[in-house]
C-alpha cells in the first residue's frame, strides 16, 4: 500500500458540550473523562463539568465562517448534537452556519438518531454535512441505522466504536462509511479479530468503505496492552479507507488516482480544541 504522508486533521467544533449516558457505548465515555480533566484545568466552557450546555457564545462567533482554510470539522465530539436538552433553535443555528461555510465539510455522530430523524423530516441535510450514528452492538445499534437510512442524503457513516460485538449481517444500505475501533482506558472492553473481519467482510460484500481507527487496550491477540501500544493493523494490514469527498474541496489527496485514501493520518487535533474551548 503507497503511504500518504500528507497530514489530515479533524478540527474540533464544540457549540454544545457534555452530555448524558444511553447506551452501552457510553460507559467509559472519552468525552466525559475529558471534560472532568478541562474542568479541573480551569479550562473555558467546562464550568459545567459534563452537564449539557449550550455556549451560545461558540454559536454567535461561528468560528469556521472565519476560517479561511477548507477544514473537516467534527461537530460536537465532546457531546450529542441531538440530546434531548438541545433546543431546536440552536440546532437549527448549527446547520445555518454548515451552510454558510460551504467551503468546509462536517460531520456529526448521534445515538439520539430518533431525534436527529424527526429534525430532518421536514429540513434538507447540507451537501457538506456527512451524518452518522453510533452502532457499537445489534440491540442499540441497529434501530439508530434504521433511523438513519431513513434520513434523504448521501453522506452517511456509522461509527461501530467500541465495536462490542459481531455486527454479523448488519445490513449497510445507503451507508458509505464505516468507521470502527476497540475502546481504551484500564476499564476497555475487548473488541475480537473475528468481530472486525466479519464487520470488514460486511462492507466488501456491500461496497462500503471500511475504516478501522485502533485497537485500543487489547490487541487483535486478546491481550491487555494498553492504549497506543495495540496499533490499528489487522491480520498485518491496515484497513483504513474513506470516500474522497469527505474532505473538503481544494484539500489536495496526495495520489489522486487512489479511488479510497488512507486515513490513519485523521485525527482531532486536540491543541485546537482546547483553542477553541476558550471563548
Ligand atoms: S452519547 Fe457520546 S458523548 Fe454522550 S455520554 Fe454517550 S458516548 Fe458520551
Amino acid at each position: 500500500m503507497v503511504k500518504v504522508r500528507k497530514k489530515l486533521e479533524a478540527t474540533s467544533w464544540n457549540p454544545f458540550t457534555g452530555c448524558t449516558k444511553i447506551s452501552p457505548a457510553c460507559k467509559n465515555c472519552y468525552a466525559e473523562g475529558l471534560a472532568l480533566k478541562l474542568h479541573k484545568w480551569g479550562t473555558a466552557g467546562y464550568e459545567n463539568k459534563f452537564q449539557f450546555t449550550v455556549h451560545r457564545d461558540r454559536l454567535e462567533k461561528a468560528v469556521p465562517l472565519k476560517r479561511k482554510k477548507p477544514t473537516l470539522y467534527f461537530i460536537n465530539n465532546m457531546s450529542d448534537t441531538f440530546h434531548e436538552d438541545a433546543d431546536e433553535e440552536s440546532i437549527d443555528q448549527i446547520l445555518n452556519i454548515v451552510k454558510k461555510a460551504h467551503w468546509h465539510n462536517f460531520y456529526m455522530l448521534t445515538k439520539r438518531s430518533e431525534r436527529m430523524k424527526g429534525y430532518f423530516k421536514n429540513k434538507a441535510v447540507p451537501d457538506n454535512l456527512w451524518i452518522g450514528v453510533t452502532v457499537e452492538n445489534k440491540k442499540d445499534g441497529f434501530p439508530r441505522l434504521k433511523d438513519l437510512q431513513t434520513i434523504e442524503t448521501v453522506n452517511k457513516h456509522i461509527c461501530c466504536e467500541p465495536l462490542l460485538e459481531d455486527l454479523e449481517d448488519i445490513d449497510l444500505t445507503g451507508i458509505r462509511l464505516v468507521v470502527g475501533g476497540g475502546e481504551s482506558g484500564n476499564k476497555a472492553r475487548k473488541a475480537e479479530l473475528s468481530w472486525v473481519e466479519s464487520l470488514h467482510r460486511q462492507c466488501q460484500i456491500q461496497n462500503v468503505h471500511f475504516y478501522w481507527k485502533q485497537w485500543g487496550s487489547y490487541g487483535p491477540d486478546g491481550v491487555f496492552k494498553g492504549k497506543g501500544k495495540t496499533g490499528y493493523l489487522v491480520n498485518g494490514k491496515a484497513l483504513q479507507s474513506f470516500p474522497k469527498n469527505l474532505l473538503p474541496k481544494n484539500v489536495a489527496v496526495q495520489d489522486s488516482t487512489r479511488s479510497e485514501v488512507p486515513f490513519s493520518e485523521i485525527k482531532v487535533n486536540h491543541q485546537k480544541l482546547f483553542r477553541s474551548s476558550r471563548p
